[in-house]
């Protein structure tokens, strides 16, 4: 394949005018096809893969997405790290609409998702007690302040099975837990991309409170999708500091998550 990419983001398709000198590829993989066509450029001086999550048309609930499919693909495209912008509710009545989260940590509440890469030949156990890359975090949090976006540095993103969201009872929980934010595609995005070696950071936009913080009607997908597109364009300047502050020869330990595992199969 001659066409490559160092840098993969998966996310919203308001984030397509990011890439210049964009070409669109069909990628094939062992898992079916990616979300959708994925859409190869620059941003300044680096090379991006861009995967629409839920398809151009949004024809894929999450817990219809294929994320072996998506994160295969840009990996077999060359990318080694990965930005997955996403909208979340906020269990935290501090850190209302608007507010930015770079979790670092991660709870899974889903149910019945493919999950690894590893369920044939022999099992792999790959190491996930700090689900995100270290790096990726640290370069995301300083774009965003530098853009002067309130950013929550850490915290616990709690990834429900959908695609309904959340009782009160079950948001009250997830807060007294501790948890931070709470979402339906970080996972299992995120342990697709350790499996397979990958830097991940995940940007999490807060778009509303869930069900349990305030009274009211509690969030709908309305509230959801007109928040994350009034906030596009903020969303698009932060992947694009990101990506150009990404260091093109990561320190991280993610690159090396498989060295020693013996895999049942050659990474793409
Ligand atoms: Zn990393």
């Amino acid at each position: 394949m001659l066409t490559r990419a160092d840098i993969g983001v998966i996310g919203g398709s308001g984030l397509y005018s990011l890439l210049d000198d964009a070409e669109e590829i069909q990628v094939p993989t062992p898992y079916g096809p990616p979300s959708d066509i994925v859409t190869v450029g620059r941003i300044g001086s680096r090379s991006v893969a861009f995967i629409p999550r839920h398809g151009r048309d949004h024809r894929f609930p999450p817990h219809r997405i294929p994320y072996r499919a998506n994160l295969w693909a840009l990996r077999s495209l060359g990318v080694r790290q990965v930005l997955a912008p996403s909208a979340v509710g906020s269990l935290r009545a501090k850190h209302g609409p608007g507010t930015l989260v770079i979790p670092d940590q991660l709870i899974d509440r889903t149910s019945g998702r493919a999950q690894t890469y590893y369920d044939a030949g022999h099992a792999v156990h790959v190491s996930f007690a700090d689900p995100y890359c270290p790096s990726g975090r640290a370069v995301a949090i300083e774009a965003a302040r530098s853009g002067g976006w309130e950013t929550v540095d850490g915290g616990t993103l709690v990834v429900i099975e959908g695609p309904r969201f959340s009782t009160r009872a079950e948001s009250r929980w997830f807060a007294s837990n501790g948890w931070t934010i709470v979402g339906m595609t970080g996972f299992p995005e995120s342990v697709l991309a350790r499996e397979l070696a990958l830097c991940y950071t995940s940007l999490s936009l807060v778009t509303d409170h869930d069900a349990g913080v305030e009274a009211g009607e509690g969030v709908t997908h309305e509230e959801v999708m007109k928040f994350f597109a009034q906030n596009v364009t903020r969303m698009r300047t932060l992947v694009a500091d990101t990506v150009e502050a990404l260091p093109t020869e990561p320190t991280c330990p993610c690159g090396s998550t498989l060295d020693g595992l013996d895999l049942p199969f050659e990474l793409p």
